[in-house]
């Protein structure tokens, strides 16, 4: 196994009295594909939120290719390609306009932007939606494009906060082949979801939190074979996660 490019350790973020990420150790190499996953609450976002350089850790450090998430933002900013579980976008720029924003901050040239935009906005199914203002666009549409921007700049590590939400059938089977396809060049892949099913057909490895706690980690196998029952990755979930209040 390479390298590790995405490496947490001892990660915590605390909100006053609220822990919402205590220790977190992780590590993403190149090429592979992790599932964060945990109940309402388990801290997944705060996590992602750290990694991207907006929360400022509590303890402990996150850093991707050995630069800290925090200190050295704008530098990890390059080698990263995020997309928020809602993305927003300014009122008043198309889609268009954006992949072209985005792609200059990257410092794409001309030649190079119009190659990238052209194959994602075929690949995710924007269409002519692409010349009207991005705010407009549907839930999933925004996802759509809020992926094409995180692929824009070609990421060595693709931070996916729930991919799949508002996706429709078509443009989730979309997402999975793109997914793949990013990790089999060697993208490395951290994605949070609460669809079990899909974490189960594309990760290689999953992390399950639980109160801000790493309770499991490892290839999906060996989480299912720690459920009680030996049974799939939800009864794993299930035995892993479970609190009183929720048996
Ligand atoms: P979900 O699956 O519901 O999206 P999550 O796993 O992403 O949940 P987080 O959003 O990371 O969970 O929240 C973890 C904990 O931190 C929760 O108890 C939440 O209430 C708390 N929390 C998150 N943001 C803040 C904040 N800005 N101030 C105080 N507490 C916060």
């Amino acid at each position: 196994m390479p390298e590790p490019l995405l490496h947490l350790s001892d990660l915590t973020k605390r909100y006053g009295t609220t822990t919402a990420v205590a220790g977190l150790d992780l590590a993403v190499a190149p090429g592979e594909i992790v599932a964060l996953l945990g109940p309402n609450g388990a801290g997944k976002t705060t996590t992602l939120r750290m990694l991207m350089g907006q929360l400022q850790p509590t303890q402990g450090t996150a850093k991707i290719g050995g630069l800290d998430c925090f200190s050295e933002r704008a530098e990890t900013m390059r080698l990263v390609g995020y997309l928020p579980d809602e993305p927003v976008f300014h009122e008043y720029l198309t889609g268009r306009e954006l992949l072209r924003f985005v792609g200059s901050l990257h410092g794409l040239d001309a030649a190079r932007l119009g190659e990238a935009a052209t194959q994602w906005v075929a690949r995710l199914n924007l269409g002519e939606a692409i010349d009207d203002y991005a705010s407009n666009y549907s839930k999933g549409m925004k996802k759509k494009l809020a992926l094409a921007l995180a692929l824009l700049h070609r990421p060595r590590l693709l931070i996916l906060d729930e991919p799949a939400n508002g996706l429709d059938p078509y443009a989730t089977r979309t997402l999975l082949e793109v997914l793949a396809e990013q990790a089999a060049a060697g993208v490395a892949i951290l994605f949070s979801t609460h669809l079990l099913d899909q974490a189960e057909r594309l990760c290689h490895r999953a992390a399950i939190i639980a109160q801000g706690r790493l309770v499991a980690a490892g290839a999906v196998d060996e989480l299912r074979r720690q459920a009680a029952d030996g049974g799939s990755l939800e009864q794993a979930f299930f035995a892993l996660t479970a609190t009183e209040s929720e048996t």
